[in-house]
């Protein structure tokens, strides 16, 4: 029998990441589902993954903190490597560049960027003895392009696109691919507050994605049809930033 495949989804108790984890539970892949303090959305896309045959193990830590990271993960990481791992856990603090706190620059780039090293650098440590596996880094069209009000937000995630352009040069001759999904405005809590009638005439397709539109790219850049594909950033965004 075929050893069944580990994904690990970090920040999946709700919005992109749970769309992430219920597509790649239904391609068949065992899912670490982390999340930092929703447990009882967490609990609840727990058993709606093993109600549709899925299973999962639920990893509540902070991704910004490394010893935390480390104490979640190592003690799973001496017995399996997961074949994916996807570095989404995150949040903005918006406010004009003046007025930001360093609290506000700290903690973005804390969770966006010290999230990642934290994450990945335990994990792909174990893919290089496995020679195999997909990272991919969900950033934003804000790090693509200039969003006024997100200058540490824009900072944090143009950061991860360079991250995952110098780590796919650096690990692909092991088979290991890593990209990043780059989503525009997409309907989770992150975007409930913000004013439609100044986000949709930005968007050519008139709309607000949803959390599936960014999931199926995910599952596809995990699949074995996107093996030729590595250090790239797809957008997804209806066309906002073209
Ligand atoms: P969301 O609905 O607010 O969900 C965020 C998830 O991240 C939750 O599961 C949350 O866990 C988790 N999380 C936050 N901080 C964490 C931490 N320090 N450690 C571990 N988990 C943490 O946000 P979303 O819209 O799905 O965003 C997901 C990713 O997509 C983020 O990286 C975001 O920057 C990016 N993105 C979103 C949009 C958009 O329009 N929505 C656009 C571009 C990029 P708890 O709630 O359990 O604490």
């Amino acid at each position: 029998m075929q050893e069944q495949k580990i994904a690990l989804v970090t920040g999946a108790s709700k919005g992109i990441g749970a769309a992430i984890a219920r597509e790649l539970a239904g391609s068949g892949y065992h899912l670490w589902l982390n999340y930092r303090s929703d447990h009882q959305a967490a609990q609840s896309l727990a058993a709606e993954l093993e109600e549709q045959g899925g299973s999962c193990t639920l990893l509540p830590f902070d991704v910004a903190d490394p010893a935390a990271t480390a104490a979640a993960l190592e003690p799973l990481l001496e017995e399996q490597t997961p074949y994916v791992l996807v570095n989404n856990a995150g949040f903005a603090r918006d406010g004009i560049m003046a007025l930001m706190s360093q609290g506000d620059w700290d903690d973005v780039l804390a969770v966006h960027l010290g999230g990642f090293f934290n994450v990945t650098r335990l994990v792909v440590a174990r893919m290089l003895k496995k020679r195999r596996g997909r990272i991919i880094n969900i950033v934003s069209t804000s790090g693509e392009t200039g969003m006024p009000g997100q200058v540490n937000y824009s900072a944090a995630k143009a950061g991860l696109i360079g991250a995952t352009r110098s780590l796919a040069v650096e690990v692909g001759r092991r088979n290991i691919l890593v990209n990043a999904v780059s989503p525009g405005f997409i309907a989770t809590d992150m975007t409930t507050e913000l004013p439609r009638e100044q986000i949709l005439p930005m968007i050519p397709l008139g709309r607000i994605g949803e959390p599936e539109e960014v999931s199926g790219l995910v599952a596809f850049l995990c699949s074995d049809r996107a093996g030729y594909i590595t250090g790239q950033v797809f957008s997804v965004n209806g066309g906002a930033h073209i």
